[in-house]
């Protein structure tokens, strides 16, 4: 297939009506299998420290359909080097990263698809009305841990890597790639940086998230805060006596609030004005209190400040420390003493609308009939893979899949499989686009 530029292809969008065709047959006659695929990721349990069953699954997936697999454990050591492998994380032992190739022809840009293997815990199983490791399908949604953060995107990723393999036997002008990376829910980056340590240095990154089949070229940096706070237990009766570090736990959750709003209107981002918080500030975690019938005398919390893609996170991390001790200088901390910690941090990104992969994204969802007509560009609320790459090379990344972010984290998630399968065609679409494209 010839070089297309933007330009050309928006004089002739199809290098490829009968290949489409061709694509969304393949894809169609592999539903069922896709589907079945889908059911058996979502039935091994890979949450965070735990993602060596799934990979080690996939690498096999992957040798049978006659792709090449490189399943490669990384240490601390290896990655001593880079930021992210130094703040906390769950040790990395036992916790593989997956990179399968299709490798291309040599003449166009390579292109790599990113997903995450672990998946948040469950909570209380008993919650769930289809078994958060069942699989269940029922009215065309397939549920349990992780259907659309992100094993659902995954399953179109590799419908949509097979497919190509299928149609063009002799490669695509450039390597198409999906790689498979521990530890997003637990130290966002760390999982990346040991592909991108390996040597993976791909011309485009999609980082698989649930985006609702939309693209989106940007998305949050944030850190995570844990808030302490040290009072003085004493009998609850001459509670005046003590200091109560669950009265200033009440303080500071109301600041907290507080400076959410205050934050939203500092170097608004117009990707970002679309949700109702800019800067989210999410407490998930609170505790407190030892003794019954006393004072408190340590109490906290802990959770993420969301931030935009632009946002020097050591900035915030500053003013986000600065109001908080403004509690101290007003009197609201009841005397306790109040500490901070820091712990994962990681960075956004943001790519130009205009940019290639962008517009050959763009051609994809024309291409396969979908929105993109009526497509408006957004940043993906919430942090993801895409910061590693773009932070180290200025990779060039969408955040893109089916599924929605309100479905994600909850109970009885779920992802619709017709979304699974829009998403392989214009996955397969967008890899044929762009790596057509020539090697700069
Ligand atoms: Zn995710």
């Amino acid at each position: 297939m010839p070089a297309i530029t933007t330009t050309q292809r928006a004089a002739s969008p199809t290098p490829s009506q009968n290949l489409q065709r061709e694509l969304e047959n393949i894809l169609r006659q592999r539903q069922a299998a896709t589907q079945e695929l889908l059911e058996k990721l979502l039935q091994i349990p890979s949450t965070s420290g735990n993602e060596r069953d799934l990979v080690v699954f996939i690498s096999r997936w992957a040798k049978q359909n006659g792709f090449e697999a490189d399943l490669f454990e990384s240490s601390e050591t290896q990655l001593s080097a880079y930021r992210q492998a130094t703040l906390r994380h769950i040790p990395l032992a036992g916790r593989p990263t997956l990179v399968i190739k299709f490798p291309g022809r040599g003449l166009g840009r390579s292109l790599m698809f990113n997903a995450h293997s672990d998946v948040i815990a469950p909570g209380d199983a008993q919650r769930w009305a289809h078994g958060p490791w069942s699989g269940e399908i029922a009215e065309g949604r397939i549920y349990g841990r992780g259907a659309c953060d992100v094993k659902g995107p995954l399953a179109s990723a590799l419908a949509a890597l097979l497919a190509l393999k299928n149609a063009y036997p002799q490669g695509l002008p450039g390597d198409v790639m999906v790689e498979i990376v521990p530890g997003e829910e637990d130290c966002v980056g760390l999982g990346t940086l040991t592909s991108y340590v390996r040597g993976y240095h791909p011309d485009g990154l999609i980082v698989l998230e649930p985006t609702e089949g939309q693209p989106r070229n940007a998305s949050r940096s944030g850190v995570r805060f844990a808030i302490g706070l040290h009072g003085k237990a004493v009998h609850g009766t001459v509670k005046w006596l003590g200091t109560d570090a669950i009265v200033a736990l009440r303080a500071v959750l109301e600041h907290l609030e507080l400076m959410e709003t205050e934050f939203a209107v500092l170097d608004p981002n117009e990707l970002f004005a679309h949700y109702p918080i800019m800067r989210p500030i999410t407490v998930d975690h609170i505790e407190g209190g030892n003794w019954q019938g006393a004072t408190c005398d340590l109490a906290g919390c802990a959770g993420y400040l969301e931030l935009l893609p632009a946002d020097d996170v050591e900035v915030w991390k500053k003013r986000f420390q600065d109001r908080l001790c403004e509690l101290q200088q007003k009197g609201k901390d009841s005397g306790c003493r109040l500490d901070i910690e820091f712990s994962e941090e990681y960075g956004g990104h943001e790519l130009s609308k205009q940019h290639p992969l962008a517009q050959s994204a763009l051609a994809a969802m024309t291409d396969s009939g979908l929105t993109a007509n009526t497509m408006s560009w957004r940043g993906f609320n919430a942090g993801c893979e895409a910061g590693l790459r773009w932070g180290m090379d200025q990779t060039p990344t969408l955040v893109w899949g089916p599924g929605s972010l309100e479905q994600a984290h909850g109970v009885d998630e779920y992802v619709e499989l017709k979304a699974v399968h829009e998403a392989a065609l214009s996955f397969a679409l967008c890899a044929i686009h762009w790596t057509t494209l020539p090697v700069k």
